[in-house]
C-alpha cells in the first residue's frame, strides 16, 4: 500500500484526485462510509472515511495526501517508484507522510474483522504542505456531519514518539503602493520602499520584544514567537521614487501567543504611522496585508484524550514539542483533542532519497492493531 500511495505524484501544485479515487474505492469496498470535501477549483479533494458504529467517541487518524516537490534534488531513483534497500523504503512521501496513511489503509480489513464499539475515521487532506489550507474542509465535515470523535492522531513523522505541542505559522504578504516620481522630486511621489522599511523595522522590533520576554522553561527552540522577513521586491531604478514594494513575512507563535494582537498591532502601525507619511504627496497610496496561510500552534493538553490514548497503547511515557507545524493545531482549535504521532523521521522529510525504515513501518502497524483492539473493546 505504501508503494501504491507513493506512486501517485501528489506534489501540492498538482491534483490529488487519482489518489483519492483509489483510496475511496479501496475503503468503500471494505464497507467504509466515505465523504469528500472538494477544493474551490475542483481539482483536489479531502477524504473522510468512517468505520464502525455511527456514534460519538471515535478516533480520527489524520494525514495529508500531498508531498513537496522533487525538482532540483539529487534523487538516486525515481521518487515516485518505491524502492526497498537495506531495510528502508525510499520514495517521496515515505516519511512525510504517506506511510502512516498506507499502513492504516492496509489494516482496514483488520479494523473490520471485529465489531468496533468505537468508530475509526481516516482523514486524508490536500494542500498541507502549502500552509494547511485543505484540512479546513475535513474539520468542517467532522464537526458538522460526524458524531463527535474524541480525538485526532496526526501521523506526521515523529519516530513513533509523542509530540503534544508545536508552534504555529502565520504567513503574510504586504503590498505597499506609493507614487512614482523623478527622484529629484520626492515631494511629488510616495516612496513605497521607505514605507516598507518602516514596516520591516516594526516587525523586527516586535520580534526583539518577544525574544526579550522569553519565559524560562518554555520547551520550544527557540522558546519564543519568532518572525521572519522572507522576500522583498520593490522599486524600478535608482532615480525613480519607488512606487511599489511587496514583502512576504511570517511569524511562528508559541501556544498561548495572542496572534490576533500581533496582526492588529502591525495593521494599526501601517495604517496610523506609515500610511499617512506615504500618502502625504501620494493621495492614492495604500498598504494592503493579505494572510496567505494559517497554521495554528498545538498546545499541550492537560490529560488530553489523544495523548492519553497514545501513551496507553504505545507504552511511551514521555512527550515533547517540535518546531514544525502540523494540522494538529487546527483540529485542536476546533475542539478536538489532538496529538502528533507517526512513523518515520522528520529528518528525512522534504529531502532527496526520503525514506522510512521497515522497523518504523512495523512499529506503526503494531500500534494501529492495538488501537483496533481498543476500538473493538
Ligand atoms: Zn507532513
Amino acid at each position: 500500500m505504501i508503494e501504491r500511495l507513493v506512486g501517485f505524484d501528489t506534489v501540492s501544485a498538482k491534483s490529488n484526485l487519482a489518489l483519492i479515487d483509489f483510496v475511496q474505492n479501496h475503503l468503500e469496498s471494505q464497507g467504509a462510509r466515505c465523504r469528500r470535501s472538494v477544493s474551490a477549483e475542483g481539482t483536489k479533494a479531502n477524504l473522510l472515511a468512517s468505520l464502525g458504529p455511527e456514534v460519538p467517541g471515535g478516533v480520527v487518524l489524520s494525514g495529508h495526501s500531498d508531498v513537496v516537490p522533487v525538482e532540483g534534488q539529487p534523487w538516486d531513483s525515481d521518487p515516485f517508484i518505491l524502492r526497498e534497500e537495506g531495510g528502508c523504503l525510499y520514495g517521496r512521501g515515505t516519511a512525510d507522510m504517506k506511510s502512516f496513511l498506507a499502513i492504516a489503509l492496509g489494516l482496514v480489513p483488520e479494523f473490520s474483522a471485529r465489531p468496533l464499539a468505537r468508530p475509526i475515521h481516516l482523514a486524508f487532506s490536500y494542500d498541507e504542505e502549502v500552509g494547511c489550507t485543505g484540512v479546513h474542509g475535513i474539520i468542517s465535515d467532522i464537526t458538522e456531519n460526524l458524531p463527535p470523535p474524541d480525538m485526532v492522531i496526526v501521523g506526521e513523522p515523529t519516530d513513533m514518539q509523542i509530540i503534544n505541542g508545536h508552534k504555529g505559522c502565520f504567513l503574510f504578504e504586504t503590498r505597499v503602493t506609493g507614487q512614482a516620481a523623478h527622484s529629484s522630486q520626492p515631494h511629488h511621489g510616495g516612496n513605497a520602499i521607505i514605507a516598507a522599511g518602516r514596516l520591516i523595522a516594526f516587525l523586527a522590533d516586535m520580534a526583539a520584544a518577544r525574544r526579550a520576554a522569553a519565559q524560562e522553561g518554555n520547551p520550544f527552540d527557540p522558546p519564543y514567537t519568532t518572525f521572519n522577513l522572507g522576500q522583498i521586491d520593490g522599486g524600478k531604478a535608482i532615480n525613480i521614487v519607488a512606487q511599489d514594494c511587496c514583502l512576504t513575512w511570517e511569524f511562528r507563535p508559541i501556544p498561548g501567543e495572542d496572534t490576533d494582537a500581533i496582526v492588529a498591532t502591525f495593521e494599526a502601525y501601517a495604517e496610523n504611522e506609515v500610511l499617512p507619511a506615504l500618502s502625504e504627496f501620494a493621495p492614492g497610496a495604500s498598504i494592503v496585508t493579505k494572510r496567505l496561510a494559517t497554521v495554528l500552534p498545538l498546545a499541550p493538553e492537560e490529560n488530553g484524550a489523544a495523548e492519553s490514548l497514545v501513551r496507553h497503547l504505545s507504552g511511551a511515557n514521555a512527550s515533547s514539542v517540535v518546531s514544525f507545524g502540523t494540522e494538529g493545531g487546527l483540529f485542536q482549535a476546533a475542539g478536538l483533542s489532538a496529538v502528533v504521532f507517526g512513523p518515520g523521521s522528520i529528518d528525512q522529510a522534504h529531502k532527496a532519497n526520503e525514506f522510512i525504515t521497515l522497523e518504523q513501518v512495523a512499529a506503526c502497524e503494531a500500534f494501529l492493531l492495538k488501537l483496533r483492539d481498543w476500538a473493538a473493546a
